[in-house]
């Protein structure tokens, strides 16, 4: 199953490195006093030249103003045709307490109104005032074509699809960030050579999935294909050597803790897996879709301390998966449901998914800019299905696609 070509940047003769972060730089690493901003100049590598066409980068780092008090983030933006963001570090970029859809909203059984949710994303995305002209800027250039890449090294979780994108006093409609455009995340990932977000994948082959009972209308999603009775079982079976599956697929119930022990897929824990290599996953460098909760959140472990980011994001692409799909919260049920049937019925067409466009064309036929006032209560819980679908975060290549077939694998 390898026999699928690399596509984008395949004309680059080897991967060139990001101007920032550097690809084993973790978090407390930016905590230092008062650097000069990184930028596109920190050494001969032409950052705009690595990027494909249409596509841009964002990275958002820790820092701290003044090398004291509360840290902020710092944003270096910039885009293939050479449209930047100047790096940009103030009061207005602190870390938000208050905006991380993982603990504001927890599906049915109570959080926060999501209409309060979403007007707190539209208020403090209108302070980033610099950051929403460069997003207008690169629209306008490359139109629907449009792919940014979320380098969030931060730690601070803050839900970039959901960013308010206002047409600035020209009257015209505004656009959530993951509706305007594809938008796609990655993370450091903290080995030696780790991979980079830029290359993309088409790959075909068939699946290797466990489905949870709580789950179980998954199943119908994929007759014919490999599913492990237990996750320990499909774990196994993925850490054995053979040909991989171009998707894995599990489906279960997730739980968000801040170490290692305490965040958890069923019954296996990130402090599991994160050690662990999967050379089947390796070999199908296919797509890893955890469709549970909190499945794409990422900590930094403070019983280790060693400013490195976990999550099982980061396990399967330093595993070798192209691309990751899990959720930022809790997820309904049925909308877990209907991401999964419209996400694998894509999959199924003979010119396969693309996986991040996919996404974006689904946030578009669920989004709501017509917020309901906040007190209008069953208004409000009519949201929920739009806030989930703008929960799912995808990590990988922007264009990595992926077409199933047959059993097996
Ligand atoms: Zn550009």
């Amino acid at each position: 199953m390898n026999r699928s070509r690399w596509r984008l940047p395949g004309l680059l003769p080897a991967p060139v490195p990001p101007p920032s972060p550097p690809p084993d730089s973790g978090p407390s690493d930016l905590e230092q006093p008062s650097e000069e901003p990184r930028g596109l100049g920190a050494g001969p590598v032409d950052a705009h030249a690595s990027l494909p066409q249409a596509t841009a980068q964002l990275t958002v780092q820790r820092a701290r103003l003044d090398g004291a008090g509360e840290p902020v983030f710092e944003l270096v933006g910039f885009c293939c045709c050479g449209e930047d963001l100047p790096p940009t570090r103030n009061g207005r970029h602190g870390r938000p307490p208050r905006i991380a859809l993982g603990t504001l909203i927890s599906g049915e059984s109570g959080g926060e109104s999501p209409t309060r949710s979403l007007n707190r994303m539209r208020s403090w995305s209108r302070s980033k005032y610099e950051l929403l002209g460069w997003i207008r800027r690169i629209r306008d250039r490359h139109g629907d074509d449009l792919r940014l890449i979320i380098w969030d090294d931060s730690g601070f979780e803050i839900p970039w699809e959901l960013l308010w994108v206002d047409q600035a006093g020209s009257g015209g409609p505004g656009a959530w960030l993951g509706a305007l455009a594809v938008v796609t995340r990655w993370t450091t990932v903290h080995a030696p050579g780790g991979p980079l977000p830029y290359a993309s994948a088409d790959r075909r082959g068939s699946v290797a999935g466990y489905v949870a009972d709580e789950m179980s209308r998954d199943r119908d999603l994929l007759a014919a294909h490999r599913l492990s009775p237990t996750l320990w079982e499909l774990i196994s079976h993925l850490e054995t050597s053979g040909p991989g599956p171009a998707l894995v697929y599990i489906a279960c119930h997730g739980e968000y803790g801040s170490t290692g022990f305490d965040f958890t897929l069923g019954d296996l824990a990130v402090g599991e897996v994160d050690w662990r290599t999967f050379p089947r996953v390796a070999d199908g460098g296919g797509l890893v879709f955890v469709n549970a909760c909190h499945s794409g959140r990422l900590i930094d472990d403070p019983e280790y301390n060693d400013a490195t980011t976990r999550g099982f994001a980061e396990v399967f692409l330093r595993s070798g998966a192209a691309g990751f799909l899990g959720t930022a919260g809790a997820v309904l049920e049925d909308e877990a449901h209907r991401v999964a049937a419209h996400l694998l019925a894509g999959m199924g067409e003979p010119s396969g998914l693309g996986v991040a466009t996919a996404l974006r064309d689904y946030r578009r036929t669920i989004a709501v800019t017509d917020l309901p006032p906040v007190a209008d209560r069953p208004r409000s819980k009519e949201l929920l299905p739009f806030v989930s679908a703008f929960m799912y975060l995808y990590f990988g290549g922007p264009d990595t696609t992926i077409a199933l077939y047959g059993g097996g694998g």
